[in-house]
Protein backbone atom coordinates (compact mmCIF):
# COMPACT_ATOMS: atom_id res chain seq x y z
CA UNK A 1 0.00 0.00 0.00
CA UNK A 2 1.54 3.46 -1.04
CA UNK A 3 0.02 6.12 1.39
CA UNK A 4 0.78 9.78 0.04
CA UNK A 5 2.67 12.03 1.85
CA UNK A 6 6.69 12.36 1.50
CA UNK A 7 9.09 8.91 1.64
CA UNK A 8 12.55 8.14 0.86
CA UNK A 9 12.75 5.13 -1.24
CA UNK A 10 15.41 3.00 -2.12
CA UNK A 11 17.09 2.61 -5.91
CA UNK A 12 19.56 1.09 -7.34
CA UNK A 13 20.91 0.27 -10.97
CA UNK A 14 20.28 -3.73 -12.55
CA UNK A 15 23.61 -5.66 -10.76
CA UNK A 16 23.46 -3.38 -8.34
CA UNK A 17 26.48 -1.24 -8.09
CA UNK A 18 24.80 2.03 -7.65
CA UNK A 19 22.28 2.44 -4.77
CA UNK A 20 20.83 5.40 -3.65
CA UNK A 21 17.91 6.68 -1.66
CA UNK A 22 15.81 9.32 -2.80
CA UNK A 23 13.01 11.56 -1.48
CA UNK A 24 9.62 11.18 -3.55
CA UNK A 25 6.21 12.81 -3.07
CA UNK A 26 3.47 9.82 -2.95
CA UNK A 27 0.47 11.33 -4.40
CA UNK A 28 -2.97 10.55 -3.79
CA UNK A 29 -4.36 6.99 -4.44
CA UNK A 30 0.23 6.36 -4.54
CA UNK A 31 0.98 8.08 -7.61
CA UNK A 32 4.26 9.31 -7.55
CA UNK A 33 5.01 11.89 -10.64
CA UNK A 34 7.74 11.71 -13.71
CA UNK A 35 8.23 12.90 -17.20
CA UNK A 36 9.12 11.56 -20.17
CA UNK A 37 10.43 13.98 -22.73
CA UNK A 38 10.54 13.92 -26.92
CA UNK A 39 14.35 15.03 -26.72
CA UNK A 40 16.49 12.49 -28.13
CA UNK A 41 19.02 12.76 -25.12
CA UNK A 42 15.77 11.42 -23.11
CA UNK A 43 14.75 8.87 -25.95
CA UNK A 44 17.68 7.20 -26.91
CA UNK A 45 18.21 6.84 -22.99
CA UNK A 46 14.75 5.64 -22.66
CA UNK A 47 14.62 8.33 -19.67
CA UNK A 48 11.80 8.48 -17.37
CA UNK A 49 12.67 11.56 -15.29
CA UNK A 50 11.64 12.20 -11.87
CA UNK A 51 12.30 15.00 -9.43
CA UNK A 52 13.13 15.05 -6.12
CA UNK A 53 11.41 16.34 -3.12
CA UNK A 54 14.11 18.83 -2.38
CA UNK A 55 15.65 18.44 -5.86
CA UNK A 56 19.36 17.35 -5.25
CA UNK A 57 19.70 17.27 -1.58
CA UNK A 58 16.75 14.90 -1.69
CA UNK A 59 19.66 12.28 -2.97
CA UNK A 60 22.03 10.51 -1.45
CA UNK A 61 24.55 8.02 -2.89
CA UNK A 62 25.13 4.83 -1.21
CA UNK A 63 27.50 2.96 -3.31
CA UNK A 64 29.72 3.47 -5.01
CA UNK A 65 31.38 5.89 -2.71
CA UNK A 66 31.71 8.62 -5.08
CA UNK A 67 30.37 9.49 -8.75
CA UNK A 68 33.91 9.72 -10.15
CA UNK A 69 33.34 5.95 -9.94
CA UNK A 70 29.95 5.90 -12.09
CA UNK A 71 30.08 6.34 -15.91
CA UNK A 72 29.02 9.92 -17.46
CA UNK A 73 27.59 10.96 -20.58
CA UNK A 74 27.31 14.32 -21.32
CA UNK A 75 26.59 15.20 -25.42
CA UNK A 76 26.25 18.64 -26.69
CA UNK A 77 26.09 21.24 -23.84
CA UNK A 78 28.31 19.16 -21.35
CA UNK A 79 26.54 20.83 -18.47
CA UNK A 80 23.68 18.11 -18.14
CA UNK A 81 25.24 14.80 -16.79
CA UNK A 82 23.74 11.67 -17.38
CA UNK A 83 25.22 8.71 -14.94
CA UNK A 84 25.35 4.97 -15.68
CA UNK A 85 26.83 1.86 -14.37
CA UNK A 86 29.92 1.25 -16.26
CA UNK A 87 29.04 -2.70 -15.80
CA UNK A 88 25.42 -3.24 -16.23
CA UNK A 89 24.74 -0.14 -18.33
CA UNK A 90 21.64 1.35 -16.76
CA UNK A 91 20.86 5.21 -16.53
CA UNK A 92 20.63 5.97 -13.20
CA UNK A 93 20.49 9.89 -12.68
CA UNK A 94 20.86 13.39 -14.45
CA UNK A 95 22.73 16.33 -12.76
CA UNK A 96 23.84 19.52 -14.08
CA UNK A 97 22.13 22.81 -15.30
CA UNK A 98 20.92 24.41 -18.84
CA UNK A 99 19.95 27.79 -20.17
CA UNK A 100 16.69 29.06 -20.64
CA UNK A 101 16.92 31.95 -22.37
CA UNK A 102 20.35 32.56 -20.88
CA UNK A 103 19.33 31.83 -17.50
CA UNK A 104 20.43 29.06 -15.50
CA UNK A 105 18.58 26.03 -14.83
CA UNK A 106 19.82 23.34 -12.42
CA UNK A 107 18.28 19.97 -13.46
CA UNK A 108 18.67 17.08 -11.11
CA UNK A 109 16.51 14.18 -11.79
CA UNK A 110 16.30 10.16 -11.27
CA UNK A 111 15.54 7.64 -13.19
CA UNK A 112 12.28 6.38 -12.21
CA UNK A 113 12.68 2.69 -13.45
CA UNK A 114 15.89 2.84 -11.50
CA UNK A 115 13.27 2.57 -7.90
CA UNK A 116 13.61 -1.05 -6.45
CA UNK A 117 10.32 -3.01 -7.07
CA UNK A 118 8.79 -4.40 -4.82
CA UNK A 119 9.16 -2.00 -2.26
CA UNK A 120 6.90 -0.85 0.54
CA UNK A 121 4.76 2.31 -0.23
CA UNK A 122 6.08 2.95 -3.86
CA UNK A 123 4.02 0.92 -6.67
CA UNK A 124 5.60 2.31 -10.02
CA UNK A 125 2.33 1.06 -11.50
CA UNK A 126 0.99 3.96 -10.08
CA UNK A 127 3.23 6.50 -11.19
CA UNK A 128 1.62 9.46 -13.34
CA UNK A 129 3.95 10.58 -16.00
CA UNK A 130 3.39 13.77 -17.90
CA UNK A 131 5.69 14.38 -20.83
CA UNK A 132 7.62 17.51 -22.63
CA UNK A 133 8.25 18.67 -25.59
CA UNK A 134 12.04 19.60 -25.56
CA UNK A 135 12.99 18.04 -28.75
CA UNK A 136 11.39 21.32 -30.12
CA UNK A 137 12.54 23.48 -27.48
CA UNK A 138 8.59 23.79 -26.64
CA UNK A 139 9.47 24.40 -23.11
CA UNK A 140 6.15 27.39 -22.88
CA UNK A 141 3.80 24.41 -23.53
CA UNK A 142 4.81 22.72 -20.11
CA UNK A 143 3.26 19.13 -19.32
CA UNK A 144 1.23 16.98 -21.47
CA UNK A 145 -0.74 14.22 -20.46
CA UNK A 146 -0.17 12.66 -23.61
CA UNK A 147 3.15 12.21 -25.79
CA UNK A 148 4.17 15.24 -27.91
CA UNK A 149 5.35 14.22 -31.67
CA UNK A 150 8.18 11.53 -31.62
CA UNK A 151 7.82 10.65 -28.45
CA UNK A 152 6.97 7.56 -27.13
CA UNK A 153 4.37 6.67 -23.97
ZN1 LIG B 1 24.96 -1.90 -12.47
Amino acid sequence: MAIPGKKTVKGSCHCGIVTFTANVQIGEEGSIKANRCNCTFCQKLGTTNMHLDGGKSGFQLLSPASTDEIGQYAPKTKTLVRYFCRTCGSHVFMDGHFLVDGHRQDLFSVNLTTIDQPQEGVDLSLAKISYFDALNDNFEAGASDKPWPNGLV
